[in-house]
């Protein structure tokens, strides 16, 4: 069976790059670097994606909105510090056709100004909020590092969540919410996540503070699957988004977001894949199972009756199912929907007919065996169950076997992934852990107990958390 020309263990990066073009997930040849084309194949995939997020906006009563892609200068300019944070990426239209433009626009790097000159519009009362709105569109950064498909590119495809309420109170309520949806979505992705409270320094541009969604990829980077942004009443106040309280007088909102990106599909790819193709996770597979025809001479029509009929079954309850019946060998077709990382291959031939049986393989673990026919639906049913389970398990030991709590830089430098030291709180004592282990300031551990009875192994004053570090794409 043909497999990848860079192999996962030994170069990720490069297996990366040739699995993304290899599986029909984008093409990188479009005249503008970093924004890539969704292939059919991966815009299936994010499109599941979308709506399983979807789903758990809807589940918690957000309601979805779409704004303008166009910004002007002049909402953009209202936040100080978001201004600092983004002005550097933002791609700006200077003209309309002959007439230059009296004001600039620039493309939304992400829609906090976009939407809350509107937000200012319509909360009027307390009996306005919360208001919990998302939307799902591109956004645009002009990235100066190497580009990289769904991790790092200048057209992301993009969620965000934004919300206001009548205090700090509600807000961190929303919060809890958040997390609570993180846990829900990237369980059935099949990608344990670490929550990380960004360092000051390194929070999103005009958050109050900010909690990152890491997964941790093979080549032992992490990547960014998302954040949580706690606003406090920083944009309330420059957009003003008041409202009228129950006795009549005017507050600020206190406001969240909640963003995460096309890197979902970047972890899937690079967390389950491996030398084959894809592996991905029955919740978002277009393909759940795959059904391969196996022919003999003679019996054409009725192995393709039988195919059909499991097909229909699988429809029936629920499981996105295919016949592959082109006319190329079953062991292209295997290559194929390996490549394409089909949970699930059903096989049926003539001695399985007569058996009353079919065989069953499975894509992360290869594992093939054959089963009743009448069984079919109910053991399919849990072996997509089981691959989900598998999937999550396997990244899982990755994630904790590569995490570690040292107290010393001399046992930091020995592991890769993601190490945990004591930190006194001093930007300048972090900063040098980044120096000497050559990585980022990740962020505290959140919902823990503080780090006591340890010193910061840079200036040997008292430990106040703990600070983890790491590689990051
Ligand atoms: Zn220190």
């Amino acid at each position: 069976m043909p497999e990848t020309k860079n192999k996962k263990n030994i170069d990720f990066n490069e297996w990366y790059n040739e699995i993304v073009e290899l599986a029909d997930l984008c093409d990188k040849r479009y005249p503008i670097k970093g924004m890539n084309v969704w292939r059919p194949y991966g815009w299936k995939l994010m499109t599941h994606v979308d709506q399983l997020i979807r789903e758990e906006m809807i589940k918690t009563g957000h309601e979805e909105v779409c704004f303008p892609l166009l910004i002007p200068e002049s909402s953009f300019q209202k936040e100080a510090e978001h201004i600092e944070g983004f002005g550097s990426e933002v791609y700006w239209v200077t003209h309309a056709g002959l007439n230059k433009l009296e004001e600039r626009w620039l493309l939304r790097p992400t829609s906090e100004t976009a939407m809350y000159p509107l937000f200012s519009l319509w909360i009027r009362s307390h009996a306005d909020l919360p208001l919990k709105t998302f939307q799902i569109v591109n956004t645009f950064r002009y990235e100066t590092k190497q580009t990289r498909a769904f991790i790092r590119v200048r057209e992301i495809h993009f969620f965000e969540a934004h919300t206001c309420h009548v205090d700090f109170e509600d807000a961190e309520k929303q919060i809890r919410e958040d997390k609570k949806i993180a846990e829900r979505l990237f369980t059935k992705l099949s990608l344990p996540f670490i929550f990380s409270k960004r360092p000051e320094w390194d929070k999103f541009a005009g958050a109050f503070y900010t909690i990152s969604i890491d997964v941790l990829m093979p080549s032992g980077r992490t990547l960014q699957l998302g954040s949580i942004h706690q606003y406090r009443d920083n944009f309330s106040k420059p957009y003003e988004i008041k409202y009228e309280t129950e006795t009549g007088e005017h507050a600020y909102c206190h406001q969240t977001t909640y963003g995460m990106s096309e890197r979902i599909l970047g972890a899937l790819v690079g967390i389950h894949g491996d030398d084959k193709g894809l592996v991905m996770p029955p919740s978002v597979a277009p393909v759940q199972v795959i059904i391969i025809p196996i022919i003999f001479k003679g019996k054409e029509k009725q192995i393709y009756k039988a195919c059909d009929i499991l097909d229909e079954k699988l429809h029936d309850n629920g499981i996105r199912s295919h016949v592959d019946k082109r006319d190329i060998t079953p062991g292209s077709k295997y290559y194929d929907w390996e490549l394409k990382g089909v949970p699930l291959r059903v096989e049926i031939g003539p001695k399985d007919l007569e058996k009353k049986e079919v065989v069953l393989v499975r894509r992360d673990t290869g594992e093939k065996k054959s089963i009743p026919e009448e069984k079919s639906i109910e053991i399919i049913e849990k072996e997509l169950g089981d691959v989900s389970k598998t999937l999550y398990e396997k990244a899982k030991k990755f994630l904790t076997e590569n995490m570690h709590r040292v107290k010393t830089i001399d046992e930091a430098k020995k592991f890769k992934g993601i190490v945990e030291l004591p930190w006194c709180g001093s930007e300048d004592c972090a900063l040098e852990v980044e120096n000497i282990l050559e990585g980022n300031t990740l962020g505290e551990p959140i919902d823990e107990e503080k780090c006591s009875g340890y010193i910061c192994p840079i200036c040997s004053r008292p430990a106040e958390t703990w600070m983890r570090y790491a590689k990051m794409y």
